[in-house]
């Protein structure tokens, strides 16, 4: 089976939350979801477990995989292009300005520019040869039962996590209102960039990087007995912040070059020139 490429998920994702698709094509778009897409939630719900979820956040949170500044890791991305579709595939870099640039027209801070430009670096997780159920798709908690309204939640069948009772439980090993931060999500670029970014931002660009891809709970509202004051706070950016993500990829080709010494400023005003990763 043809692989699926990250573009392939970011195209996935934006159809889905189309505000203009009504319930009716919703569903029928789910019996006629291409091959890739379903195989791809096929394995990301079969793998993503409470223990590979802890490996991960052991393996990646000393930080320890490399030493670059935030452009190194844009150009490097920036290779991961998709081109068996050259005409329509944005790079990720493109994807990133495009992103940054609409949040910037409609007047944001300057931090939530430089978020829109940075949040997707954390999918650099394919250059050290994670699979993409382990970098791309929504994000869900892990450690608790899994909600219906997880796209595809029927693929959690083959989840080991579902043979522990302890694991499937409203609250799990969770308690109740204790706050998202303290949440296991699946293991993904949100995570990991969040790792890697949260001492440069303010809290809620924290949260928008960390919580991009948790449509569970910031599209379909799910896990609100998990969730505290705080997250519902925090939560309002990153339903601000999402429209920015899905769809400002119809917007035409940003000028790169022409952009770049305002975005090299704007870097250069919140990061160092060399962080971990
Ligand atoms: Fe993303
Ligand atoms: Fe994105």
């Amino acid at each position: 089976m043809q692989s699926m490429t990250l573009d392939t998920w970011d195209e996935d994702v934006r159809e889905r939350y189309d505000p203009n698709r009504t319930k009716d094509q919703f569903r029928q778009y789910n019996d006629d979801t291409p091959a890739v897409v379903r195989e791809f939630y096929r394995q990301n719900h079969a793998r993503q477990t409470l223990g590979f979820v802890l490996a991960k956040q052991r393996e990646y949170g000393s930080l320890n995989h490399a030493e670059m500044g935030i452009w190194e890791a844009m150009e490097k991305l920036d290779t991961l292009v998709d081109d068996s579709d050259p005409d329509t595939s944005l790079s990720q870099i493109e994807h990133n300005l495009q992103t940054a640039e609409a949040i910037r027209r409609d007047g944001h801070p300057r931090w939530m520019i430089l978020t829109g430009f940075i949040h997707d670096l954390g999918k650099m997780l394919c250059f050290y040869g994670e699979p993409q159920w382990a970098v791309v798709g929504d994000t869900f908690p892990v450690g608790c039962a899994w909600s219906p309204k997880i796209v595809y939640a029927e693929f959690f069948a083959d989840n080991p996590d579902r043979q522990r009772p302890e694991l499937q439980t409203a609250y799990g090993i969770y308690s109740p209102a204790c706050g998202l931060r303290n949440v296991h999500l699946s293991w993904g670029h949100d995570e990991y960039m969040y790792l890697v970014a949260r001492d440069y931002l303010p809290e809620p660009a924290q949260y928008m990087i960390r919580y991009h891809s948790c449509y569970p709970v910031h599209r379909e509202g799910a896990y609100q007995h998990l969730l505290d004051d705080h997250d519902r706070e925090m939560l309002k950016w990153v339903e601000k912040f999402n429209p920015y993500d899905l769809y400002s990829k119809s917007d035409s080709r940003p000028p790169l070059n022409e952009l770049r010494p305002w975005y090299e400023d704007l870097v250069a005003e919140f990061f160092p020139a060399k962080i971990r990763w």
